[in-house]
């Protein structure tokens, strides 16, 4: 080095402190383009968070309490509260507003604020909220969702979509006069988004929503698309630019998978009519449809080769489904590979520049009760020893699992010691009868690691994780 000999220790230190202070120039530059990924386990209340911890150190043979999921290793943590505007216990449309407008608003509606009534379409159209996925859209970056329900339903909407109703998925679902006043189906807004050159990853279920009623879906020979407007959008997606793909099935996933650089262009991929498998039927799928943490990894893929940085939402999005079934096993199972898709993510994206989220729109009614032993299978009736039961005040076995409410009411408590309430099918009991179990209102987590994730603290406010994400972003 070519250093001058005279330089005084002064000079030293002064170069020193150049350094320093280039150093934390380059730093705050490389700070300001950065990725959030922001997984959603839909229902994912933290009763269900334990019973999976549980549960899933049980499956590796240990005795599971013990156990941590991927994202109860990150460094920060808040309770989040829930509740809609104008309702205490919220709905998915509801929430995903908040989390990704940074606005509170009505159960039901989605990317609309809360001056917006149910069904009311002039009032949706003037009161619209942009969401995390536009803005990013609109700034260049990348943006992509991935959901395990339909790409219409309420969380993925919550993306792009804007209506006064979350049941407006398709033009059969949207009434006549609200499409006349220039209110859209959810579907057709996902094809036509406004910003940027629209979401460059879509992956998940819902595929007869873009699919006029006299097609046939690819996968069952028996189904038809659900459009009543003749409209085929996932043919109007692909011929809107020559770069687009689309898939139906798993092996599509994996050739895409299997390319050692992104696939070039859009990707799109709907593998089931309705809402994909839960994890424990998927294996059975006749579409070989892939698994959350390959749709995770597919789209981090893709959406990592944008300098510009990216916006992805993962969601889990039957944890609710099977919870409102009272059918513990499948929303655990969900809830497990939730943790696989997230474990994929914190060991593949550079945490440096990079924030991973990871919480739920809304609880679930199901408590973890009785006092079975250490180990005891999370699933199973509880047992102070192996095989020898507790008993209710009339004399009858109960398992550890339960609901307030739901389809698993029965008028006489069934004598579960014959029962194998660890199988696929079975439903815990509900204390009040109803068709569908229902949400819940406690406060949910919420884990953060990674840029900006220190700003996940204490009990917050749902809206408020929108900031987390727009300041890991854009810069704060
Ligand atoms: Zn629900």
């Amino acid at each position: 080095m070519n250093q001058p000999s005279h330089w005084t220790h002064a000079c030293w230190q002064g170069a020193a402190q150049l350094g320093l202070v280039l150093a934390l120039l380059l730093a705050s530059a490389q700070s300001y383009a950065k990725n959030v990924i922001f997984f959603l386990g839909d229902g994912m209340g933290i009763s269900t968070v334990t019973a999976a911890r549980i549960y899933a150190g049980q499956a590796g043979g240990a005795t599971g309490e013990e156990y941590s999921l991927a994202f109860e290793e990150f460094p920060h943590l808040a309770l989040i509260k829930t509740y809609n505007t104008d309702a205490q216990v919220p709905d998915s449309a509801g929430t995903i507003t908040a989390l990704v407008t940074g606005e509170k608003t009505r159960i039901g509606v989605l990317g609309v604020n809360d001056s917006v009534a149910r069904d009311d379409c002039a009032a949706a159209l003037r009161n619209t909220l942009p969401t995390l996925a536009e803005l990013a859209e609109q700034a260049g970056m990348g943006t992509g969702i991935v959901s395990t329900a339909r790409i219409t339903h309420a969380t993925p909407a919550g993306a792009y979509a804007h209506t006064p109703n979350r049941n407006w998925e398709s033009s059969a679902t949207t009434p006549d006069d609200a499409e006349a006043l220039g209110c859209r189906d959810i579907a057709s807004q996902l094809v036509a988004m406004p910003f940027g050159d629209g979401l460059d990853v879509i992956l998940g279920g819902g595929r007869r929503e873009f699919m006029p009623s006299d097609t046939q879906d690819p996968e069952y020979s028996g189904k038809q698309g659900a459009r009543d407007d003749g409209r085929h959008l996932i043919d109007e997606w692909l011929a809107a630019d020559a770069n687009r793909r689309y898939a139906w099935n798993g092996d599509t996933v994996a050739e895409w998978l299997a390319s050692p650089t992104p696939v070039p262009g859009q990707l799109m991929g709907l593998f089931e009519p309705s809402h994909m498998q839960y994890e424990a039927d998927r294996a059975r799928d006749p579409g070989n449809e892939p698994s959350l943490r390959d749709m995770t990894a597919l789209a981090v893929k893709q959406l990592s080769a944008r300098e510009e940085g990216y916006f992805l939402l993962v969601e889990a999005g039957r944890i609710d489904h099977a919870h409102h079934f009272s059918n513990a096993f499948r929303a655990l199972g969900d809830t497990v590979a939730l943790s696989d898709a997230v474990q994929w993510a914190v060991d593949n994206v550079d945490l440096t520049d990079t924030l991973i989220l990871v919480t739920a729109d809304h609880s679930h009614t199901m408590t973890i009760s009785g006092y079975p032993r250490r180990g005891n299978p999370i699933l199973g009736t509880v047992e102070t020893e192996p095989g020898k039961p507790m008993l209710d005040a009339t004399g009858k076995p109960y398992t550890t699992l339960s609901y307030a409410n739901g389809p698993g009411y029965r008028k006489q408590r069934p004598d579960l010691s014959k029962v194998d309430t660890q199988a696929r099918n079975f439903q815990q009991l509900g204390t009040v009868p109803m068709q569908a179990e229902t949400h819940a209102g406690e406060d949910v987590a919420a884990f953060a690691a990674g840029a900006n994730a220190s700003a996940v603290r204490g009990v917050m406010e749902q809206n408020r994780l929108f900031n987390v994400m727009y300041d890991a972003l854009f810069g704060q």
